[in-house]
Order: C-alpha cells, then sequence, then structure tokens
C-alpha cells in the first residue's frame, strides 16, 4: 500500500503586486502599435502612375518591378514595421517574377491580412505623397477611397496629403516621386 504524502503546507501568499497601470492619458495602453514607412521611385516616360492604385494621368510614370505605387508601399512598410515585420523588400522580392507589374493593392491586401491575422486592426494611417507634378490635389479623395477599400476601414480612418517640394532635389526636378506614412494599430493586449 503506497505511504500517502505527508500534506504540504499552504503556499504563502504572493507578496507581488501586479504592476499598476499609469495615470497619465497620455501613455498608450498595450496593445497600440506604430509603424512607419517610406519609398521613393523614379519617373521616367512611358511608364503609367499609380497612386494608391488610381491612376492618374500625367506623361511620366513610375519606375519599379511591380507598378511601382510609391504610397502603397509606404503604407504596406508602415503596418509591417508596427507588427515589427520585415519590410517590402524582404517580403515581396523583386526578384519573384510573379510580381512583374503586379498592382500594388495585392500587397496592401496580403499585408492586411496578415494584420488581421495576428488579431491587430487599424486605427489610423496617415500619409504624405512628396510630388511636384502632376498636381494631385484634384485625386486626393479618389486615392483616399481606393486605400480604404484596400485596407478595409472606412476613408475616416485614412489621412491623406500631397506637398510639393518648390524646385527642391531630386522630387523638385520632377525626378521622383516620394512618399511617407504612419500606422497606428489596435490589437490583443500584451
Ligand atoms: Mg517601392
Amino acid at each position: 500500500m503506497a505511504s500517502r504524502r505527508p500534506a504540504r503546507a499552504p503556499a504563502a501568499r504572493s507578496i507581488r503586486r501586479r504592476p499598476r497601470r499609469p495615470r497619465s492619458t497620455g501613455v498608450p495602453p498595450a496593445g497600440l502599435r506604430i509603424g512607419c514607412g517610406a519609398d521613393a521611385h523614379a519617373l521616367r516616360p512611358g511608364r503609367r502612375l499609380v497612386l494608391g492604385g488610381v491612376e492618374i494621368p500625367h506623361a511620366a510614370g513610375l519606375l519599379g518591378h511591380s507598378d511601382a505605387d510609391v504610397l502603397s508601399h509606404a503604407l504596406c512598410d508602415a503596418l509591417l514595421g508596427a507588427l515589427g515585420l520585415p519590410d517590402m523588400g524582404t517580403r515581396f522580392p523583386d526578384s519573384d517574377e510573379t510580381l512583374r507589374d503586379r498592382s500594388s493593392l495585392y500587397f496592401l491586401q496580403d499585408v492586411m491580412r496578415e494584420v488581421r491575422a495576428r488579431g491587430f486592426e487599424i486605427l489610423n494611417v496617415d500619409a504624405v505623397v512628396l510630388a511636384e507634378a502632376p498636381r494631385l490635389q484634384p485625386h486626393l479623395e479618389t486615392i483616399r477611397a481606393s486605400l480604404a477599400a484596400a485596407l478595409g476601414v472606412p476613408p475616416s480612418s485614412v489621412g491623406l496629403k500631397a506637398k510639393r517640394l518648390e524646385g527642391l532635389g531630386a522630387v523638385g526636378r520632377q525626378e521622383g516621386i516620394m512618399a511617407q506614412a504612419v500606422a497606428l494599430l489596435s490589437g490583443p493586449r500584451a
């Protein structure tokens, strides 16, 4: 007959306390993730100019392996950065021939599947396109709606601006177009 184990003394109550949540409303709660992204592509005659999935009439378009949608690329990197993942070049290498001339909305939607698969959602994104020409102001609302649809968020969650560089640098000389973006995600608490 097996002998019974001696009863253990009751464990002492832990005196460790859970860390106090900061009272300041300026401190974001766990689960908020921010990311930034930037991209640039050269302008070449004979190429289509696509920004945020929208084709913009212009004498030149952006050079790249895909459709070279610099705005979508910057947004992809902002979202990937918020998740702490490698950038677009790693995820979609230009050595992949299946991605040649691919719409960059495909990349954006793929990244959004990754965002949602990890339990995150977009609180908002904001982006600026730096272009000397063409004038983008008349197209901003169309581009914004296109991005919102690709991201699966309301247009109110998408900020978009266009800036000229007043003739300064390569962008000012119309040699290329740049974009910058930030993304704020909300997700599972740590
Ligand atoms: Mg790019």
